[in-house]
């Protein structure tokens, strides 16, 4: 992919290449980029929509499901017309029309053990929007795995959570969580509703993450670090994790196996 910006690029990104840590060669850099967003909904929706308007150069989406009426209070790249389509190809849609320079590449599966490293392979960046554990522990795996680094994320009622990785170096999240909850746990969960809202904020926190990571600002990113954030008490809230070197996933073992 070209390393000069057209004219009309220029223009689409003058105001974040204005901003010093980003600039023409940050935004070169995301044009080089490829970012796998898993899931279209609460989180993937802004996270996708913000990354195509930054110019990130191929998004891949992946999601098995079709758009639903009860989808539409959060998952803004679906609309009303929507219902009953793949939501991988309303996601296409809504991104190209918002930038078409964007590369859209989609699979329309669940991510799963058996595709996952298929799927991730060759990307980037992996803004995790998954809304299961098993997922979201598979994501972590393979990007872990396949040493690519990842925003993870995750959503309830007035509450979030969100944590930046980069394997092997920071701490996971299986370092943090070590295996899903028990079943009854999880129902709970699925149960318990999501204001639209707060699915948006975590998935523009895991954007602004890609953008940075992308650019070039390691430092500053949201790594040994669970973010929390409270919409009740409209409070946000930083808990220091360390990396644990018996972890399963990125322990000193699993490195030593590899
Ligand atoms: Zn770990």
């Amino acid at each position: 992919m070209s390393t000069r910006l057209t004219t009309d690029q220029i223009e689409r990104y003058s105001r974040q290449i204005m901003v010093p840590d980003i600039g023409g060669k940050g935004q070169i850099h995301l044009r080089q980029a490829r970012v796998l967003v898993i899931g279209a909904g609460g989180l993937g929706s802004p996270a996708a929509f913000y990354l195509a308007a930054a110019g990130v150069g191929t998004l891949g989406i992946v999601d098995p499901d079709r758009v639903e009426l009860s989808n539409l209070q959060r998952q803004i790249l679906h609309a009303t017309a929507d219902i009953g389509r793949h939501k991988v190809e309303s996601a296409k849609t809504k991104l190209n029309d918002l930038n078409p320079d964007v590369e859209i590449d989609i699979f329309a599966v669940r991510f799963e053990e058996d595709n996952a490293a298929e799927i991730a392979a060759g990307f980037d960046f992996i803004v995790d929007g998954s809304d299961n554990f098993d997922t979201k522990f598979l994501v972590n795996d393979v990007a872990i795995r396949l040493d690519i680094a990842f925003s993870h994320a995750g959503i309830v009622r007035l509450q979030g959570q969100t944590m930046t990785v980069l394997p092997r170096k920071t701490a996971c999240y299986r370092c943090l969580f070590q295996a899903p909850p028990p079943p009854e746990e999880i129902l709970n969960c699925q149960q318990s509703g999501i204001l639209g809202a707060v699915a948006g904020t975590l998935g523009t926190i895991q954007a602004t993450e890609a953008v940075k990571y992308l650019a070039g600002f390691e430092e500053g990113l949201l790594t040994d670090r669970l973010l929390t954030y409270d919409a009740k008490a409209m409070k946000f809230h930083s808990v220091e994790v360390t990396r644990d070197p018996q972890c399963a996933a990125c322990g000193d073992k699993q490195a030593a196996e590899r």
